[in-house]
């Protein structure tokens, strides 16, 4: 990982094509995550940023980085640090970001409104997961990194686990975990330190990869956690998807959240680097409300409303539907 510092200066290029000046008068709080960016080579093989190719160009605008802008499943707002794609493993990542204490306090500090729609998203990973799972696997004890309120937890718990652990680092979101799953949670970034080696049996970490500064020492660390034949779950977008090639800067994984974007063959080489045998990657379909679709899809000024107002109005808001919307679960076991 190089250490490259931005220059403070240079935060005048961020903006492009956002209706910002460098000396715009009033910066709010939360965008002092742009303060000190620093360069970065692929984090997930290491290979320099110089030789990558340009994927998306920077769009920043700092007066729009409020409370949720790093919190889970907010209203999208298509705003991105520079992308590249590394030629030689396929991540797109940023190439300048902010530090890895800038990134814990955003987290730290984000806001939390997807109650509903966490339920969704964990009953959706939970199906996904459970064929996976043998008994070996479920007497035994999960971690969950980036664990929000805590509902995939109780999935976990009624598949059978013997003990679920799960971390997360935005107060608000531990807040809202229903009372009989606090004792489980713990606020704060994964630290691999706090857990003892080959104690886990499946750790899981769901659309959090693209969100922490180093996806493979989080990996490396997965690996030395779990028990022989322990599992490793991820979800992440694929920005191979076809919903989010077709969709571009307007894709909903175009975020400034995210430091890094994932295909198949690059969640192969994070995870096979790490040690990890029979790695197994497919597109998983959600399940949401139609309601929480609407809100996701780009469209443009009125008709996001009126498309709500008219399902509200149908009675259908509420109503189940699953789609393949380019998301990939990839579970990998460590070899006995
Ligand atoms: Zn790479």
């Amino acid at each position: 990982m190089a250490g490259r510092r931005v220059p403070a200066r240079s935060r005048a290029t961020i903006v492009e094509d956002a209706p910002v000046t460098p000396d715009s008068p009033t910066i709010s709080a939360p965008a002092a995550i742009l303060d000190g960016l620093q360069g970065r080579d692929c984090p997930v093989c290491g290979a320099p940023e110089r030789g990558a190719r340009p994927f998306l160009s920077a769009s920043v605008d700092p007066e729009r980085i409020g409370a949720l802008s790093f919190a889970s499943r907010k209203p999208p707002e298509y705003m991105s640090f520079r992308l590249v794609r590394c030629e030689t493993c396929e991540t797109v990542f940023a190439a300048e970001a902010p530090g890895a204490e800038a990134l814990a306090r955003a987290y730290r500090d984000a806001g939390y409104d997807s109650a509903e729609e966490a339920l969704y998203a964990a009953r959706t990973y939970a199906q996904a997961l459970a064929p996976r799972l043998g008994p070996e696997h479920r007497r035994g004890t999960a971690l969950e990194i980036g664990a929000g309120s805590g509902v995939f937890l109780q999935e976990l718990l009624d598949l059978g686990f013997a003990e679920v652990v799960g971390v997360e680092p935005s107060h608000e979101a531990v807040a809202a975990a229903p009372a009989a799953l606090r004792p489980h949670l713990r606020i704060g970034v994964f630290e691999p330190g706090a857990h003892r080696p080959g104690s886990l049996s499946l750790v899981c970490c769901f659309m959090t990869l693209e969100h922490v500064r180093d996806p493979r020492p989080l990996t490396r660390a997965a690996y030395d956690l779990l028990e022989p034949g322990g599992l490793l779950a991820f979800v992440t977008h694929d920005y191979r998807a076809p919903i989010n090639r077709l969709l571009g800067r307007r894709s909903p994984i175009i975020d400034i959240e995210h430091m890094q974007l994932f295909c198949p063959a690059s969640l192969r080489r994070l995870l096979g680097e790490a040690g990890f045998g029979e790695i197994d990657i497919g597109a998983i379909r959600n399940r949401y409300p139609l309601r929480y679709w609407l809100r996701l899809l780009p469209l443009p000024g009125p008709l996001k409303p009126a498309g709500l107002a008219a399902v509200e109005a149908l009675g259908v808001g509420q109503r189940s539907v699953g789609l393949n919307v380019g998301n990939l679960l990839s579970v990998a076991r460590k070899p006995l």
